[in-house]
């Protein structure tokens, strides 16, 4: 690949010739040896966002320190809830590298460098007691990091439309976190996460780990008072945007940084392309 990737992903890549590729060793690799920008970039002064990609090691304590040096990781709780999660126990190949992994289904673990982020950005919401939802929770990597976060007072919810992802995070959190099932500071569902999960809301934040054409109003509906949504939008230019729900209701939106994700979908429609 010869041009110079231009929107950081989830799973896959624009090149500056407009062509979508799927994220995997060579693009990586590329990418390390590459220059990219993110879209507002400008917006997060205080991290160092063009660290990201490049933040790979070969342990779990590696990686989230390179994170931390690089100042994608500010918050010791973040710091702690990364260490404490091993990502081998949620994706056997690559676990240390700072890229997308694919889990089958057509899902992938997001990067740890977008993990960090989604947890700093959700960091005073995910304070012991608090009740979350995460939306597309495919691996429940980010789920168990969440649930370290809001601690045996706190609840997580995770969830994802993909049955066998959902056994899979179950399957990964029994072996690593049995508690948490036991306790049911988290609890997996089957369900399309576009429609939240009122059962259980209001919710202190909401994570959405999949791209919305467009922001479900539904889940601003289920956030507290005060509250807050991370959220891809966006069908071909991606963002990542913070719903910020204040003590009277009162909603704010913020356009934080360019991304590509996987999008939030139809099973069916995600299973089309898929690999298993
Ligand atoms: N956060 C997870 C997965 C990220 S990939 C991790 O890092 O491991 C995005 C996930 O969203 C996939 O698992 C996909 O199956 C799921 N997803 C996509 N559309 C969905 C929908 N409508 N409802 C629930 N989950 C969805």
């Amino acid at each position: 690949m010869s041009s110079i990737p231009f929107y950081i992903s989830n799973s896959l890549l624009f090149t500056k010739t407009g062509i979508l590729k799927e994220s995997n060793n060579l693009v990586v690799s590329n990418i390390l040896k590459n220059p990219f920008k993110f879209i507002g970039l400008n917006k997060l002064p205080k991290r160092n966002i063009g660290m990201a990609w490049r933040c790979s090691a070969d342990s779990n304590d590696g990686l989230v320190d390179n994170l931390k040096n690089n100042k994608i990781i500010c918050s010791e709780r973040v710091e702690k809830a990364m260490k404490s999660v091993d990502r081998k126990k949620y994706v056997s190949h690559s676990p240390y590298m700072d890229s997308p992994q694919q889990i089958g289904y057509g899902a992938t673990i997001s990067a740890p460098h977008m993990h960090a982020i989604a947890l700093e950005n959700m960091e005073s919401f995910l304070r012991p007691g608090a009740k979350s939802l995460d939306v597309g929770s495919g691996s429940g990597y980010l789920t168990v990091c969440m649930a370290e976060m809001v601690g045996s007072e706190g609840k997580v919810i995770g969830i994802e439309h993909i049955p066998q992802l959902v056994d899979m995070a179950k399957s990964n959190v029994q072996k690593d976190r049995p508690e948490f099932l036991e306790s049911n500071r988290i609890e997996f569902l089957v369900g399309d996460g576009r429609n939240g999960y009122p059962e259980e809301a209001p919710y202190d934040c909401i994570h959405v780990g999949a791209a919305a054409e467009t922001t479900p109003q539904v889940l601003i509906d289920q956030l507290k008072s005060p509250g807050r949504l991370f959220i891809p939008v966006g069908s071909g230019s991606q963002y990542i945007y913070q719903f910020d729900k204040d003590v009277n209701g009162n909603v704010t939106k913020k356009s934080l940084m360019g991304v590509m994700y996987v999008p939030l979908t139809d099973a069916h429609k995600q299973l089309g392309g898929a690999r298993r």
